[in-house]
């Protein structure tokens, strides 16, 4: 947990972070729960007894009634049952209490979360527990206490258990290995760091609540192409319109007071599009503070009758949102293992972190790209505009050179900083960064911190940390054994660096990613192109990486194969939901616009030509045709749709079902909105049934 200082006091600081602590508890108390914290023990009863009643205190005093532990459940987004502070005392009288066993545990019925067969509805009992590294803060009047959730059985229910079970296992590992390379700064842990860059889109709510398919299901499934899109590249880092910036300003304020530190704000490529980017922190609470943060911004965007689209791709032929998650390793003692310094080829604790992740990318291509998997983001991964759904490493022209010569055992180049000449002369001259950034890549090396784009801008951070945090301890464990009786460290330390770049160099590519030359490139190189969830959830079953987990600790088998189905099971959901508003939106809306539309251009005619018989009726005529023509395509895709729907719920196993949700659904979806979208270019605006392209994506100003 990072103790970092508390906003300044005018925004009211609802958490219950280190100052309040320090400030509050009695001082031995304070001392032991930090003790505990730090040395990864379990809290004794009467620590939480007089934590939970400092708190109770501090809560009221800010307004709360309630207090909730707050939990990340394998939906992906936050649940919380609030039980309120008062407590009966007899003879009708209350007080306001808060006991350590509340603040410790909580038992929610945890039978409608999804459990992906860990347990039977029958078995209903779940339990929360309190998570200290994580503060506890107000929201809506209430207290929540980030909590881990998990069944009767000890089996993991959530997104936040497998995560703190990453970092012990990322932290055991790097200490052992920075112990065996000399450890000269001292170091006892290390910290993982981890930034989420959001992006998003904003709609007027009007314009939203006339739209099913973006309430239903988060994006449009209809919507012709407007005739402006992102070409005129004029939106990216543009003037941010007054009613866009009057949002951000009072989201920051929101967010500040919840200790989470908004910091960039900018207008991203798509039009509407923006991105916020908070300081980083360790990935626990980054992993809280980011889930919040998606639901704050919601939450503000209403009070400015404003929608917040959180969806991984809401407009098609636009760019989609993704959420970039940075991340890097730091000691104790301040050290950033992923900072090169000044020669990177003689910072072996650098060159041994970093092969371990270029091995840990080569091996676990599949682990990363099935962590990143819903439905929504396989219509952004592999998008011209995104990363692709192949995994690679970016590792820049600095470095890569650096590796290259490693891996052929010579000497590295030396880099020398090169002077930024603007060639107008009151501009001071400045040193350039020594690589430049390669936007396409998924995964790429940022300076001091390894920035994996892939993940979608809705998913929780939690599960690509889970995966990156533990590739990278399996593969520091390998070196280890490696290493461990090395009579010259250095030496052996080289020399499996090579040996690791020789072998996985595959992985590395600082090339555009977008091209198809690098598909090619990549199938060459056998590296996976996994495009769909449905081909990448089969990898969380894949027998190297149940061991993977299973030796860390993380997940057991029961537990993989229940993440697997639920992946599976929300991959059909989704696509189901959305066939199901397609077919009520096309069949609701838009065939009676166009009938009405149709009927209209008919009567034209018919009347025209009781005015003058043999008058031509080009227009009117080339219309219908038109209209005519799309209109039949698109009742045969309704029944084509329909059918398919119906056919895929029969289909008993889950895999069967989303392969074939990817097969046919999908393509019947597609078909259904082509034709549905050249109806939309022909038919009377004041006849469409819903706001268009350009209202949606022009209207806030
Ligand atoms: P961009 O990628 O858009 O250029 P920045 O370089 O400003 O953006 O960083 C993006 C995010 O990375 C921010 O959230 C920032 O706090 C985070 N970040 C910066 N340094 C680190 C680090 N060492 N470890 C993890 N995250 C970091
Ligand atoms: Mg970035």
């Amino acid at each position: 947990m990072s103790k970092r200082v508390n906003v300044p006091e005018i925004f009211g600081s609802l958490v219950f972070n280190d100052e309040v602590m320090h400030e509050r508890l009695p001082r031995t108390v304070y001392d032991e729960l930090n003790r505990l914290i730090e040395e990864n023990k379990p809290l004794t009863l009467e620590v939480a007894q007089d934590v939970a009643s400092c708190m109770k205190s501090w809560a009221v005093e800010h307004g709360a009634t309630h207090f909730t532990h707050w939990f990340q459940p394998m939906t992906g987004i936050t649940a919380e049952k609030h039980d309120s502070f008062i407590k009966p005392v007899g003879e009708g009288r209350i007080i306001m209490n808060f006991s350590g066993n509340e603040l410790i545990r909580s038992e929610p019925d945890a039978s409608s979360f999804p459990s992906g067969g860990l347990r039977a509805t029958f078995e209903a009992r779940g339990y929360t527990a309190w998570d200290p590294t994580s503060y506890a803060f107000i929201k809506d009047k209430t207290l929540c206490i980030p909590s881990i959730f998990c069944s009767y059985g000890g089996q993991v229910l959530d997104k936040k258990t497998p995560l703190l079970r990453s970092i012990q296992a990322l932290n055991k590992q790097s200490m052992k290995m920075i112990n065996l390379l000399g450890n000269p700064t001292g170091a006892t842990s290390v910290s993982v760091n981890v930034g989420g860059e959001q992006e998003y889109f904003l709609i007027d709510r009007d314009l939203y609540n006339e739209r099913d398919d973006l309430k239903l299901t988060g994006r449009t499934l209809f919507g012709a192409k407007p005739p402006k899109g992102q070409e005129m590249e004029d939106h990216y880092f543009g003037t941010i319109k007054p009613r866009v910036k009057s949002f951000m300003d009072d989201l920051n304020i929101e967010l500040w007071k919840l200790g989470i530190y908004a910091n960039t704000e900018h207008n991203e490529v798509a039009p509407s599009q923006h991105e916020l980017a908070p300081i980083f922190s360790d990935c626990n609470t980054a992993t809280d503070q980011n889930q919040l943060t998606m639901e704050i911004m919601k939450t503000v965007a209403i009070k400015h009758n404003l929608a917040c689209l959180i969806h991984e791709k809401p407009f098609a032929g636009v760019n989609g949102s993704g959420k970039h998650n940075n991340w890097s390793i730091t000691t104790n003692t301040g050290v950033n293992v992923f900072d090169p310094g000044k020669a990177p080829a003689e910072n072996t604790l650098f060159l041994v972190f970093l092969a371990a992740v270029v091995k840990g990318t080569d091996e676990y291509q599949d682990l990363i790209r099935a962590c990143v998997s819903n439905s929504a983001n396989d219509l952004r991964l592999g998008g011209n505009e995104a990363p692709p759904a192949i995994v690679s490493l970016y590792l820049g022209d600095e470095l890569g050179s650096v590796v290259d010569a490693i891996e052929h055992d010579e000497v590295a180049p030396a880099h020398e900083a090169i002077v930024m000449k603007s060639g107008v002369k009151v501009i001071p001259r400045f040193d350039k960064d020594t690589s430049d950034r390669n936007r396409t890549s998924p995964f790429a090396f940022t300076g001091n911190k390894f920035e994996l784009r892939m993940v979608g801008s809705s998913a929780s951070l939690s599960t690509p940390n889970v995966v990156l945090n533990t590739i990278v301890a399996e593969e520091l464990s390998q070196f280890y054994e490696r290493l461990e009786n090395a009579t010259d460290i250095e030496l052996a330390a080289n020399e499996l660096v090579s040996d690791v770049f020789k072998e996985h160099g595959r992985i590395i590519f600082n090339g555009n990613n977008y091209s198809e030359k690098w598909v090619e490139e990549a199938k060459r190189r056998g590296l996976l192109n996994l495009k769909t969830t449905a081909d990448a959830m089969p990898a969380y079953l894949a027998d190297k990486n149940v061991a993977l987990f299973e030796k860390h600790k993380i997940y057991t088998r029961e537990e993989l194969e229940s993440r697997y189905e639920i992946g599976l099971e929300t991959y059909c959901k989704s696509l189901h939901i959305e066939a199901l508003t397609m077919l009520e939106m096309a069949r609701r809306d838009i065939a009676p616009a166009v009938c009405s539309y149709m009927g209209l251009v008919a009567d034209t005619v018919n009347s025209k030509r009781e005015a003058i018989k043999s008058i031509p009726c080009k227009l009117e005529l080339d219309l219908l045709a038109d209209l005519s023509k799309d209109s039949d395509n698109l009742a045969e895709a309704i029944t084509r749709l329909e059918k398919d729907v119906r056919k895929a719920e029969e289909i008993p196993t889950i895999n069967d079902r989303a392969d074939y949700y990817r097969d046919f659904i999908l393509k019947d979806m597609e078909e259904l909105r082509t034709y549905a979208d050249n109806l939309e270019t022909v038919t009377a605006k004041e006849y469409w049934p819903f706001p268009t392209y350009t209202d949606l994506l022009y209207s806030v100003v």
